[in-house]
């Protein structure tokens, strides 16, 4: 039967069982499309980081043999819609059956299902063959729970698939968890090594989008860019990880450096989520490494990485698809203000939000503490309506797409799902940032001072909100330590307290 197949530009999976064999009566079809590269403004690295991944993996199908239906960004055939594009190639080709591959995002999911009804021809949706869960397997799991906690996913993922697991229901090294042990500040010692980076030409992509008028923000230093955008590529990522950072990566998961963008942190997600690797051969690769030299790697380095994965990744995943569509409304803080501009330049005197965001406009890239307690942190304080908080989170990061990013942001980062992600919001004062760190050591502001002209924003912004949020926390028991502590502030304190926070939030481009 001669056979359509759809490829979207985040389903790179080398593996897939579509490939195995060489289907001659089989054209696959893939497009780069006004509608992705539009939805939100996007850094230009996420673009052609996309789209470099996508030409090099349609070459790949083709060397073996496979039929492939390509269409650049500015191609003059390209319809730019997706209807009409699978409508014309079904047309053109005598297509007698439609199939694709289970999307990851909602609005996808939804498209290609109207796509379907409209077409009178068989369909089939097939597994992307990518993730550890099924889409609907969290939700079945917490089935009559109460509340939906990571941990206890993480565990029965621990156990079902047999990571990292002494007997069937021990875990290795005899804990689930080695979160205490990974939490150390960085301080110069031991020494990173440089990052696994490449230098990959894009300026006939970037001519590309210009003439077909994309909107992008930020730039590709020298025209060369630094990620992995074919499989080879990101195997040696993967295998630089295991071989140079995975031995501190539990230690400093958490750190925080001026000078050391990437600490640790494997810099996979681009290469995941584009499924040009799978979480399993990560962790399979991951696991292995450690086993063979358990001399040298402890046990809290490796746990830490694989709770990453094989948890938060796929917990997110199933977060999106028990709460989809309702999760990208929610508002539960009702939080309206807007985002600074400081965002789009990283022009701020806070060193921190100044290294946190300058580092991701200039690389598509921020690790998690700095996503979560540093940029997350001041926008939830700060009250910020959280579709603006989201639509930069969507644009600047290299492997922002909305299953993950929208869980991470909404939900874990500025609790807009009212604790559907996390039990309480991650907000803290500089305290926090200076234990974690040394961007307070140069700042403008005194990470010490809570009041005055030189008092650190976070301080009083800290308090602002617990006192704004209290009502809504006051069930919270993991909140009542706070908010004991709110309540035993002296008056007079507060009102200054709240009187700076109110200034950095009506002029938060003048700090
Ligand atoms: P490492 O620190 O080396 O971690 C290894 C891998 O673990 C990552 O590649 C990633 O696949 C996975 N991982 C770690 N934490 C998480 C998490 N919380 N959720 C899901 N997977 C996780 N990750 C995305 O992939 N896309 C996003 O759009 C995204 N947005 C985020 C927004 C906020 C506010 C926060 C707090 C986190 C977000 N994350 C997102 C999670 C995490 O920050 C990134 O996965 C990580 O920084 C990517 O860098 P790395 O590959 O060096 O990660
Ligand atoms: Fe950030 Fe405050 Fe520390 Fe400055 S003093 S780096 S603003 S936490």
């Amino acid at each position: 039967m001669k056979t359509l197949r759809l490829i979207l530009g985040d389903q790179l999976n080398h593996k897939h069982s579509w490939f195995k064999n060489k289907e001659s009566n089989c054209i696959y079809l893939m497009a780069e499309m006004r509608q992705e590269t539009d939805y939100v403004k996007h850094h230009v690295q996420k673009v052609v980081a996309f789209f470099m991944a996508m030409r090099s993996f349609a070459e790949e199908l083709q060397d073996k043999g496979h039929t492939v239906s390509y269409f650049k960004i500015n191609a003059k055939e390209n319809p730019q819609e997706l209807s009409k594009l699978i409508q014309r190639t079904i047309t053109e080709n005598q297509i007698e059956k439609f199939e694709y591959q289970l999307p990851d995002e909602y609005r996808l999911d939804q498209q290609l299902k109207e796509i379907c009804q409209n077409l009178d021809i068989e369909t089939a949706a097939v597994d992307s063959e990518h993730f550890y869960t099924e889409r609907h397997e969290l939700a079945n799991f917490f089935e009559g729970k109460k509340s939906l906690l990571m941990e206890s996913f993480y565990r029965m993922m621990r156990k079902k698939h047999g990571v990292l697991m002494a007997s069937n229901s021990n875990p290795e090294g005899g804990k689930w968890n080695f979160d205490q042990s990974n939490r150390k500040k960085w301080q110069g010692n031991p020494e990173i090594p440089h990052e696994r980076g490449f230098r990959k030409d894009a300026t006939a992509i970037l001519e590309e989008l210009e003439e077909a008028g994309i909107a992008t923000f930020g730039n590709i230093p020298n025209n060369n860019l630094s990620w992995p955008t074919t499989r080879a590529d990101s195997l040696q990522v993967l295998n630089h990880f295991c071989d140079e950072l995975l031995v501190h990566f539990g230690d400093y998961q958490d750190a925080l450096h001026t000078s050391q963008k990437y600490l640790f942190h494997s810099r996979l997600s681009f290469a995941m989520n584009s499924k040009m690797l799978s979480p399993k051969e990560v962790i399979d690769k991951v696991v292995d490494t450690y086993l063979e030299n358990k001399d040298q790697i402890d046990i809290s380095q490796v746990e830490g990485f694989v709770r990453q994965i094989l948890g938060w990744r796929e917990y997110m995943r199933g977060i999106y698809w028990k709460e989809m569509p309702n999760y990208a409304t929610l508002n539960k803080l009702n939080n309206t203000n807007k985002l600074p501009e400081f965002f789009w330049t990283g022009k701020t005197k806070m060193n921190c939000l100044k290294h946190a965001i300058g580092q991701s406009l200039d690389d598509a890239y921020a690790h998690h503490i700095q996503r979560l307690m540093v940029i997350g942190n001041y926008a939830l304080l700060t009250q910020i309506n959280p579709d603006e908080v989201d639509k930069w989170y969507l644009g600047v990061y290299i492997d922002a797409l909305e299953w993950v990013e929208i869980t991470n942001t909404r939900g874990m980062s500025q609790f807009a799902d009212g604790g559907i992600v996390a039990t309480k919001p991650y907000v803290s004062s500089a305290n926090y940032i200076n234990k974690m760190g040394n961007y307070c050591k140069n700042c403008y502001y005194k990470h010490t001072q809570k009041t005055g002209e030189a008092a650190c924003p976070f301080n009083s912004l800290y308090w602002h909100f617990l006192d704004e949020k209290k009502e809504y926390f006051k069930d919270n028991q993991r909140m009542g330590m706070m908010l004991n502590l709110l309540k035993k502030k002296d008056a007079k304190e507060l009102e200054q307290l709240k009187e700076r926070a109110q200034q950095v939030i009506e002029n938060p481009d003048n700090f």
